[in-house]
């Protein structure tokens, strides 16, 4: 286990990983394969450990978003397919080829760009935007001449097409129809269909299985939370979050009323008050916008007050505690619970966003 010498860490339950990817992949069709999306240091939970456990779980493959996620994969010794969802550099295609990572081509002059040295291969998955706006192909002709192109070519081995829905985590379907068909439209006019089809996300997955594809890519929902609230009654089962943090009291005290807590003098105390600080701020991620949320000690909500600092932040105790108690920013104690959705909706985001922005000072502990 990693040493660190700071009272702050977030847990990563593996086994809550594991359990979620093992659920959904008994919620598809067996001969869907499912990919598990690692990207962003797996949305904040570590991306090698999270890759192992997924492919313990039964995952065929790993989705990264950029060549250097997938290249450091690789260096930690998986094996897995790794696929590139974003967009590469067509002069560092070699690098993908040598590694045998499959890259995303999502415009019509990716491939005229790429220079391979004789002998290696290069796995594509064409992109098809069908509604997403972001990257992709869009038409029949421009996907006809992609296909054509890698054909073509001794390099290029035509493994996958894919498209992304623009809001499946939303429980009006219109749309997510509309792309649906976009997308077996483009994929009904290949003359010859690549072995990996898919188009689904989290939402998709769980709400329709796949949608009728034989690969899907997990992401947000492999962490154990929810793609959206909206839809969090729709899900066919119970997800199992993965991350918590964790802090200890580092220092108590009393303050006598009138007094004083952090940066602006903007907290003061209205009687005698115990105040706690804790070893965590803004540069860990915890950041300003957090005051007044609760953290748990003792299996009881407590509010921080004053101002967060960049490494430490002061909570309100009913009572005096020792240092070294326990504090829960995220997760369970006791009866209660932080969710990572709670955190989001103080700061105005969505659940995704929370682990991404625990910043790697915070050590991650797998559990
Ligand atoms: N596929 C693509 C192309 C993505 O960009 C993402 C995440 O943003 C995913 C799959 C995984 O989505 P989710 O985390 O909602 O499962």
């Amino acid at each position: 286990m990693m040493e660190f010498y700071r009272d702050t860490w977030a847990e990563i339950d593996l086994d809550a990983i594991k359990w979620n990817v093992e659920k959904t992949i008994e919620e598809l069709d067996p001969s869907v394969a499912l990919f598990a999306v690692v990207k962003a240091n797996a949305y904040g939970h570590g991306d090698v450990q999270v890759a192992r456990s997924a492919l313990q779980a039964g995952a065929k493959g790993l989705a990264v978003a950029f060549l250097d996620e997938a290249l450091k994969l690789r260096a930690s010794g998986i094996d897995a397919p790794i696929l590139v969802l974003g967009a590469s550099r067509p002069e560092d295609a070699h690098l993908a080829a040598e590694h045998r990572i499959s890259v995303t081509v999502h415009d019509e002059d990716w491939l005229s760009k790429v220079y391979l040295k004789k002998g290696l291969l290069l796995n594509i998955h064409i992109k098809c935007d069908t509604g997403m706006g972001r990257i992709g192909l869009k038409t029949k002709e421009e996907l006809r001449h992609v296909a054509g192109q890698i054909d073509q070519s001794d390099s290029f081995v035509f493994e996958g097409i894919f498209t992304h829905f623009a809001t499946a985590d939303e429980p009006e379907t219109n749309y997510v129809e509309k792309q649906l068909e976009h997308f077996q439209h483009l994929v009904n006019s290949l003359s010859v269909k690549p072995p990996f089809v898919h188009c689904s996300n989290s939402a998709a997955t769980l709400r329709f299985k796949g949608a009728g594809c034989n690969t899907v890519r997990l992401g947000i929902s492999m962490y154990g939370l929810t793609p959206s609230t909206d839809i969090a009654p729709l899900l066919p089962f119970q997800l199992k979050p993965a991350f918590s943090l964790k802090s200890k009291l580092v220092h108590v005290k009393k303050l006598k009323p009138g007094e004083k807590v952090s940066y602006g003098a903007t907290y003061e105390a209205s009687e005698y008050e115990w105040i706690g600080t804790l070893p965590i701020g803004y540069a860990d991620g915890w950041i300003r916008k957090l005051e007044g949320q609760d953290v748990l000690i003792d299996g009881r909500r407590m509010p921080i007050v004053g101002r967060i600092c960049m490494d430490q932040c002061m909570v309100r105790l009913p009572k005096e505690y020792k240092t070294g108690t326990l504090a829960t920013l995220i997760g369970r104690q006791g009866n209660e619970e932080i969710t990572m959705e709670e955190i989001a909706e103080k700061r105005e985001t969505i659940n995704y966003e929370i682990p991404c922005v625990i910043t790697s000072r915070v050590p991650r502990v797998y559990i």
